[in-house]
């Protein structure tokens, strides 16, 4: 096989295309296309062949820099990977999302760290949570309270975390900690290995039955002084720089999913006339979407930094998640929840009842949008 590089692709057109006629002609390709996981577990273990095919082939190092083992070229061409993944039914494996969200940040402010670990997270040999939740602090996250004391050549943390998504299959978890006073001052981002004494991962089961989230338990696990993400006392801003891709980037992976959902009801599920209007709906809410964060893809490709402005991706992203959910429940009725071979669908409705919290809540991004955006007092 031709080895790939940055320069065999002019276009993410023209990757997208030299992508899916790989997977659509390599047998290898076969065990994903249209695969449905009994459970989470499954999925991130079946799914880690996926990553690992298309790490070796060279597919998903595209668009990522040289210095942290990718092949260079565009960023966009990683936008073209997720979409074609979709388009061809593909289903994207969880830690894509998580790195696409965690490792620009690195390559800002911690560019050792990514030129380290890139490699393994690309190929699916490492997985990293998120953790910056607390029991006390959500929306407002500058209370939170898990402390970060000195100790030798790092740092010892205490405390307690919660809804870290695929933390109890994660080796590793981003972490925000208070390393001075109060405030978002006193805040630090850090790297922090889980699978350590003094770092308790307990998961949580949802309404499906399934463990998205785990709460972390922190008794003194250690993180060296190179974990350290940015400067001390800089973990607000990092974490700020981070929602553009939360919110932006985030965005851009999910409708591709919501537009393959929508085709696939219509030709699972009989409709007709009456329902016209609820498909139409959710189709243009998926569409706006689309092109909103197609926008938001090339300006970060750019390296434009968006600010408050990607509170709108996420509140475009809640309206066409709910729609797109409401419609395919609606459609496919009762069988969602009593057809053993729908689980999979089924885990997906339920998860999009979540879409107006999770990376920001409905009213804070609205807030955001009325206040940051708009300039409306914030009395
Ligand atoms: C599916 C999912 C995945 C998640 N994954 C992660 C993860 O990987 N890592 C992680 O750290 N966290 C994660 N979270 C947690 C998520 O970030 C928080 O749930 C979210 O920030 C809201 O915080 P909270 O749950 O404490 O609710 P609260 O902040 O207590 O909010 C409760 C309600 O009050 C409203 N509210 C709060 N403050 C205001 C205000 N000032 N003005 C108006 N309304 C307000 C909110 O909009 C909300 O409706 C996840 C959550 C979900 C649902």
């Amino acid at each position: 096989m031709t080895k790939l590089t940055a320069d065999t692709f002019d276009s993410p057109a023209a990757y997208s295309a030299a992508l899916a006629e790989f997977l659509r002609s390599d047998p290898r390709a076969e065990p994903y296309i249209g695969y449905r996981a009994p459970n989470l577990e499954h999925a991130a273990n079946h799914l880690r062949g996926l990553q690992a095919l298309i790490f070796d082939e060279g597919w998903s190092r595209l668009g990522w820099p040289e210095s942290t083992g990718g092949l260079g070229g565009d960023p966009r061409l990683r936008a073209a990977m997720f979409q074609t993944l979709w388009d061809l039914d593909i289903q994207i494996p969880e830690p894509f999302t998580t790195l696409e969200i965690l490792v620009p940040v690195l390559l800002v402010f911690a560019p050792h760290l990514a030129d380290e670990l890139l490699p393994g997270l690309l190929r699916g040999d490492d997985t990293w949570a998120q953790a910056f939740s607390e029991p006390d602090a959500g929306s407002d996250l500058a209370s939170l309270r898990t402390r970060m004391e000195p100790d030798g050549d790092g740092f010892r943390l205490y405390g307690q975390k919660v809804w870290s998504t695929f933390g109890h299959l994660s080796r590793r978890s981003v972490l925000l900690a208070r390393s001075g006073g109060p405030g978002h001052k006193g805040l630090t981002m850090v790297l922090v290995d889980l699978d350590q004494d003094g770092a308790d991962v307990r998961p949580i089961r949802a309404q499906d039955g399934e463990n998205h989230f785990s709460e972390i338990f922190l008794d003194g696990a250690f993180v060296p002084k190179e974990r350290v993400i940015g400067e001390l006392g800089q973990g607000w801003a990092v974490a700020m720089y981070m929602l553009q891709w939360e919110r932006g980037a985030w965005g851009w992976i999910q409708q591709g999913r919501f537009h393959k959902r929508l085709e696939q009801m219509l030709a699972w599920a009989p409709t007709d006339q009456r329902h016209s209007a609820s498909i139409g709906h959710a189709y243009t809410l998926a569409a706006a979407l689309r092109l909103h964060t197609r926008d938001t893809v090339e300006r970060l490709a750019r390296e434009e930094t968006l600010g408050p402005e990607v509170s709108i991706d996420k509140l475009l992203l809640i309206d066409a998640e709910t729609a797109t959910w409401n419609t395919v429940r609606e459609h496919i009725g009762a069988r969602l929840e009593t057809d053993p071979d729908m689980h999979w669908l089924f885990g997906e409705y339920m998860f999009s009842r979540a879409a107006p919290i999770y990376g920001g809540s409905l009213e804070i991004q609205r807030t955001l949008v009325a206040q940051r955006v708009l300039g409306m007092p914030r009395d």
